[in-house]
């Protein structure tokens, strides 16, 4: 049977959580509060059951996570980024706040074109200043506990700030990310002290880093409020920073810092299987794309097909293609452009979308489609591959749930730091070209614009009403996929959400199907190489996490492949 396999298969994979390596961090009260909280990072995690201990709400616990995350898990996430916050209640309350980085007012399309007219080659724009966007996380942690939080502001700050002065431990998956991206990393003169011996090698698993500059900054934070990082003396430094590693005349300026605010935003919902699926919109892709992968898929029995058929991965497959193609194409800033988001996951069009698969066969060509309301059609662009990210879940003794995924885009973001903290290379997330053929890409830099993001915080009701999960992911365009696999794991195939999320996964945006490496899944490529499949075996950058109410009690889950935990405080 396929459990056991996974589990077999899965064991040897799993990264001990590194309990060990947790820094001390006091427990307020003691005793069970309920509730969860699941990270990447077991000292985020810890940072966040901190605050609910202490009788903090879910939104808590979860800037708790960021700020923490921001110390020990550079290469992924911070207070240099952005992200998206969704939160629910049992009382069927829900809110999305988009603190997605902005480009500067002065932006153009032309933005990453060198003199020439031509791109400048990725590698190149991400170790510049046009891959940093006005950081949103500071923003949105400031927006959400305005109307959620019940700890103090500047408390929030206390674990990561303590874990940035008295130091952490690298981790095994921190110091690889050291070795893998040094170029970012080790860019600055800063980021070589922090991370790097006298010789120039990264510092090794197991090393005490401490990061006092990150300390200061997250002090000045937590006594000053947002406007210490927005206005004043550290935006203005931060300005200069990125100003003098742009290469284009027209580079941030305080201002664009003063100017930013996150944005509370309308979730897009859609019913699958008589669940309810809620997500994040625009400017993320994430409630579209992981709505359409899922309602495509409405008309077949996965039930029935069970996670060992060949024809389950298939299907998956097949139902990525299509809805990938439909998020090059439409998905923006809807600031900007106009997205047709209840076209997209309008059920009718799903249901003709999905009937262009077939379970026997490859389609030919999986092209993007006119979903209702699409009023401009605008070309594919040119986005880099993403990879880097964290996400985390909360939920408190009241039953409110948070789930947010931050970032700082690639690892270590732009390799640019400012107070000892990473600087985003969101911007790369726009099309490098702002047109193709003459047609105006959707995606394309404007001033004051986010780009587009994958990120996919997501909450499922039950069909009687009641919210029974919480989940995202990091990974850049994987992280709808990976989403929608857990949730044709917990709805369609029965399974708690630790086995959903540990499911073997494909990736499939484009032609060919990329599939983990070492996966269970590649007892498959004969089976599905005679469906039509292109195979590609690949390392994937999947690490979700989540918790599903169940039997009574939320139980949080984090993926086996990442060193994530959940803690039940
Ligand atoms: N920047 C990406 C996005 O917003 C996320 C990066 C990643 O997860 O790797 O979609």
């Amino acid at each position: 049977m396929f459990r056991p396999i996974l589990i077999a298969v899965f064991a040897p994979l799993a990264l001990a959580a590194c309990t060990s390596t947790t820094a001390p961090i006091e427990s307020v009260s003691s005793g069970p509060v309920g509730g969860v909280v699941s990270a990447a990072d077991p000292r985020a995690a810890e940072a966040g059951a901190q605050m609910l201990r202490r009788g903090g709400s879910s939104t808590d616990a979860a800037i708790a996570v960021m700020l923490a995350l921001t110390v020990v898990e550079p290469q992924s996430s911070g207070i240099g980024g952005g992200g998206f916050y969704m939160r629910g209640t049992p009382e069927g309350d829900l809110v999305t706040l988009d603190g997605r980085e902005r480009a500067p007012a002065a932006a153009t399309p032309a933005w990453f074109l060198d003199a020439s007219g031509a791109p400048r080659p990725f590698g190149q724009a991400v170790l510049t200043g046009l891959s940093i966007g006005v950081p949103g996380n500071v923003a949105l942690a400031a927006a959400a506990h305005g109307r959620y939080g019940r700890v103090e502001w500047a408390d929030l700050f206390a674990p990561a700030i303590a874990l940035a002065r008295d130091g952490w431990v690298l981790t095994p998956r921190s110091a690889e990310f050291l070795q893998l991206a040094r170029n970012r990393a080790a860019l600055t003169p800063e980021g070589r002290a922090l991370f790097y011996d006298a010789a120039g090698e990264p510092l090794p698993a197991g090393t005490l880093v401490r990061n006092p500059a990150l300390a200061a900054t997250l002090e000045a934070i937590a006594q000053g409020g947002p406007d210490a990082f927005y206005r004043g003396p550290m935006a203005e430094a931060m300005v200069q920073v990125i100003a003098a590693a742009t290469p284009n005349d027209a580079p941030m300026t305080g201002n664009d810092f003063a100017t930013y605010s996150a944005a509370w935003r309308t979730s897009p919902c859609g019913t699958y299987r008589q669940y309810r699926i809620c997500g994040m919109g625009p400017p993320s892709s994430g409630a579209t794309t992981v709505f359409a992968v899922l309602k495509q898929l409405e008309q077949f029995d996965l039930a029935a097909l069970g996670p060992a058929s060949t024809t389950s991965w298939h299907l998956f497959a097949e139902s990525q293609r299509l809805a990938y193609a439909d998020r090059e194409l439409y998905l923006a800033d809807s600031d900007f452009v106009p997205v047709p988001v209840s076209g997209m996951m309008d059920a009718a069009y799903l249901a003709r979308r999905g009937a262009l698969i077939s379970a026997t066969t490859r389609m030919a060509n999986a092209a993007a489609g006119t979903p209702p309301g699409a009023l401009v059609a605008m070309a594919d662009g040119a986005e880099p591959v993403e990879s880097g990210t964290s996400h985390f879940v909360a939920v408190d003794q009241w039953g409110a749930a948070v789930t947010y995924t931050s970032t700082v885009e690639g690892p270590y973001g732009s390799g640019h730091i400012f107070g000892g903290f990473y600087l985003n290379n969101e911007l790369t997330d726009f099309s490098l070209v702002p047109e193709q053929g003459g047609v105006a890409v959707a995606n394309r830099v404007e001033g004051g614009k986010r780009p587009r993001s994958s990120m996919a915080p997501t909450l499922v009701y039950a069909p009687d009403g009641t919210l029974v999960l919480v989940i995202g992911a990091a990974g850049g365009g994987t992280i709808p996929v990976q989403v929608a696999k857990a949730l044709i794991g917990v709805i369609d195939w029965g399974l708690p959400i630790d086995q959903a999320i540990a499911l073997p996964g494909l990736y499939a945006p484009g032609n060919e199907i990329v599939v983990e490496e070492g996966s269970p899944l590649l007892t498959m490529r004969g089976a599905l190489e005679a469906l039509g499949h292109t195979l590609v075996e690949r390392r994937l950058p999947f690490k979700a996490n989540g918790a599903q109410w169940l039997g009574g009690q939320w139980i949080g889950a984090a993926d086996p492949r990442s060193e994530g935990v959940a803690i039940h405080p």
